[in-house]
């Protein structure tokens, strides 16, 4: 057992444990998913059936990781393992059984979009208040009930949330929840939620069906199972209920999917449910050095929700962490860059042992402008998917109507995409008519002329259409017919003659995605290559599966929750400000304060051996300069690990109105700021706090401001008014503050009181 070799004792326990439930609780870097790793190839040496291991992970790379280690140490029996996210192995599962619960198997998964825009329809045809039932509301309503397994009827016969609903003006959510179910059903599609509040429905009605996935998965397996929903949680104890073997690994102080409904009671309650728990804990972090497990245990101890653990590293102290100070986002985004180029030159490291980590997505705008300009080569992990942009979502339409042409969004996202002269008043007349002969819309659409007044012509040209496409899709490779599609639907053409950047970008894009598929039709490890094998679980992938370059060497950039088991040998946690991060929406409540803080230690805890901490002291948001108080987390940190390089100096240009604006008008006429001429910045407090206006400071109206006057900045303290250029309401004021030295200010923005 040399393959157990590199394990320490407790780690060798967990993994040697392989009968009956498992939990292993453990801080971050202690080696659980190495745990997880380790058991299936020990299940596999000795003489489990691959077939029957299940293994269910936070994000599809991460299981994509562990089959190559598994195969590494057991060779191809690794392939056999079902293993990945929640979702993609329960969408395999319901495409085998989708037919018992009343649903096709060639079922197409709404995504995020798709979900939205049924709702929109459902709304604007109650002709709801789009501000009380915003889509963005009503969506999670019904996520949040689906993820608490409440299905339409039993959400319409709860009386409490009725009266909840009621009281809050939004009586008709009940109906609303209906409808959507039903119009999802009627397309032959599922939405992500569906996928997991589907498969209990399947295994808690079908007892033959639990049964034979009971004895399949004979050894379960879950990581992170701190941020498991109820739903979830339900389906491993189901399929767990006779084996009782399960093993489930997590760590409390990492979970930070509460706003998505993960339930931290779910490791709570562990015991509970399985009385003969074995559990393990795991203390040492192996992956970072000292002083960073410090910083990250001093964050975590403000919390006071928590399990106590002692988690420490045996590695070197190592560097300190710094905190950087910028003036404004665009120049965070410039010392991160020279932070990056400097500690790659100096310390001979590659692109790839970088990573930025950031609260919001918005944040990487000022991270990607700065590296692209010193040239660094960087990724983008879990943003805007690839598979997400219009152009791609546009041809997989297509190729969703051709395998389910009851699939409503896609029918009327491509019904007239090119335009071949199908225009709204015709869709809606086709909706209507569906909805009163209880047929599907492309079933009116085969029938046009009988049930579609005025029907144009091209109705029927249509319905022909993708009749021919699913021909071609049953008699040629993949590759063959999503070129056809492609080709004759004219969406290739159209793009092609969009002869703007953009419009080439799309067009590489199709190409892209067509080059994709053509691999996929030439793969040799896998029997069934038809498109529809392709296509099935599209809407699951994220930019990180598509990425064929995996390799390459590029800084990684991601939000700190697509972070979470992931480890970089430096990292930089960006945007460390109040209002930011902890974010604005979480100041309301202890218990997502609190959420916001364990976001932070994973934010911590993926470095390895640097770590660099950055804020800036303003910031554009929606178009508006606003001055950021650096982050209180920044404040819980013991001092002594601390090391602040305040050295950076507000550019007289930057003042924050032209950079920005320069840049969101044109990307490339965006010009580097001019060297510092202000004054080093005195800092009172070691994190620079804001002056603290004078009692009674109240912003005055400065349309009559005039140079030499003295004034009041709510957070730049004292000054006097330099210049004044522009004419209303675009006037620039250069102002001399005491405190911070020169700057330029648009004064309908400006919090300026005159004294
Ligand atoms: P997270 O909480 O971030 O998910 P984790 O507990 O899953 O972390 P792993 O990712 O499994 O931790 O391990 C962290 C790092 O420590 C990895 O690089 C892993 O290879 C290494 N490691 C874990 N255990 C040992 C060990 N016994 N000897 C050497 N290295 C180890
Ligand atoms: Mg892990």
């Amino acid at each position: 057992m040399d393959y157990l070799e590199g394990l320490n004792p407790e780690q060798k326990a967990a993994v040697l444990q392989i009968k009956g439930p498992v939990m292993i609780i453990a801080g971050a870097g202690s080696g659980k998913t190495r745990v997880i790793t380790f058991r299936v190839a020990h299940l596999i040496r000795s003489g489990v059936d691959s077939f029957n291991i299940l293994v269910l992970t936070f994000t599809n790379k991460a299981a994509r990781e562990m089959r190559e280690r598994i195969n590494h140490i057991c060779g191809p029996e690794a392939k056999n393992i079902w293993m990945g996210t929640f979702h993609s192995v329960f969408a395999k599962l319901l495409r085998v059984e989708a037919n018992r619960i009343g649903y096709p198997s060639n079922f197409t998964i709404y995504d995020t979009d798709d979900s939205k825009s049924v709702l929109r329809a459902i709304l604007k045809e109650m002709q709801l208040d789009d501000k009380l039932y915003s889509v963005n509301f009503v969506l999670n309503r019904i996520s949040a009930a689906k993820n608490n397994l409440v299905g339409w009827q039993e959400y319409q016969n709860n009386e409490q949330i009725q009266a909840d609903d009621f009281s809050s003006g939004r009586g008709m959510l009940g109906t609303i929840y209906q409808t959507y179910v039903q119009r999802c059903y009627r397309a032959g599609a599922m939405d992500f939620d569906d996928l997991l509040f589907k498969t209990n429905e399947l295994l808690k009605n079908h007892a033959d069906i639990l049964n034979k996935y009971q004895q399949k998965f004979k050894y379960l397996m879950v990581d992170e199972y701190q941020d498991t929903n109820f739903s979830q949680y339900l389906i491993v104890k189901r399929l767990a209920a006779v084996n009782e073997n399960i093993c489930v690994v997590g760590d409390d102080a990492q979970s930070i999917y509460a706003f998505r409904g993960a339930n931290i009671q779910n490791i709570l309650n562990f015991e509970k449910d399985y009385p003969d728990l074995k559990i393990f804990k795991l203390e040492q972090n192996y992956r970072s050095t000292q002083n960073i497990v410090n910083v990250a245990n001093s964050v975590i101890a403000n919390n006071k929700e928590q399990l106590k653990k002692n988690v420490f590293s045996q590695k070197e102290s190592g560097d300190k962490i710094k905190v950087m100070r910028a003036f404004s986002d665009n120049e965070e985004g410039k010392l991160v860059a020279d932070a990056i180029m400097y500690q790659r030159t100096s310390n001979g490291l590659k692109w790839h042992d970088f990573a930025i980590l950031y609260r919001t997505n918005a944040q990487s705008r000022s991270m990607e402008e700065a590296l692209r300009k010193n040239g660094i080569p960087y990724k983008i992990y879990g943003g805007l998917s690839f598979y997400q942009r219009k152009e791609i979502k546009d041809l997989i339409a297509y190729f969703r109507l051709t395998f389910n042409p009851n699939d409503e969004e896609a029918l009327k996202r491509v019904i007239n995409y090119p335009k071949r002269g199908i225009g709204d008043t015709t869709v809606d007349r086709i909706i209507v008519a569906a909805d009163k002969n209880n047929i599907t819309p492309f079933e009116v659409i085969l029938e046009a002329n009988r049930y579609v007044e005025k029907a144009p012509a091209s109705l029927n040209a249509f319905a022909a259409m993708i009749q021919s496409f699913q021909v071609i899709t049953k008699n040629q490779s993949a590759y063959e017919a999503a070129l056809h599609i492609a080709q004759h639907s004219g969406l290739l053409k159209d793009l092609y003659e969009d002869k703007s950047v953009e419009g080439l970008n799309r067009y590489e894009n199709i190409q892209e995605l067509l080059n994709g598929i053509k691999e996929f039709s030439e793969r040799e490890d896998i029997e069934e290559k038809g498109l529809d094998i392709f296509m099935q679980d599209v809407a699951l992938l994220t930019n990180d599966d598509k990425d064929k370059d995996k390799d390459a060497d590029t800084v990684s950039l991601m939000t700190i929750h697509s972070s979470k088991g992931l480890e970089f040998p430096q990292v930089h946690i960006v945007g460390l400000e109040e209002n930011l991060f902890p974010s604005q929406m979480s100041l309301n409540s202890r218990s997502d304060l609190e959420e916001e803080r364990r976001l932070f230690y994973v934010a911590i805890t993926r470095a390895e051996y640097k770590l660099t901490i950055s804020y800036a002291t303003s910031r554009f948001k929606f178009g508006t300069l606003i001055s950021c108080e650096p982050s209180r987390f920044l404040d819980e940190i013991d001092a002594k690990y601390l090391e602040l390089d305040f050295t950076a100096k507000p550019a007289a240009s930057s003042s924050f109105d032209d950079e920005r604006s320069a840049w969101t008008r044109k990307n490339d006429t965006y010009t580097k700021p001019k060297a510092a001429t202000a004054p080093p910045v005195k800092t009172t407090s070691i994190l620079a706090k804001a002056h603290v206006p004078s009692p009674g400071f109240k912003p005055s109206d400065t349309s009559n401001l005039q140079v030499g006057m003295q004034v009041e900045h709510e957070r730049f303290g004292f000054g006097k008014v330099l210049t004044l250029e522009g004419n209303k309401p675009d006037i620039k004021a250069t102002i001399f503050f005491k405190e911070i030295g020169q700057k330029q200010l648009l004064l309908k923005f400006a919090k300026l009181s005159i004294v």
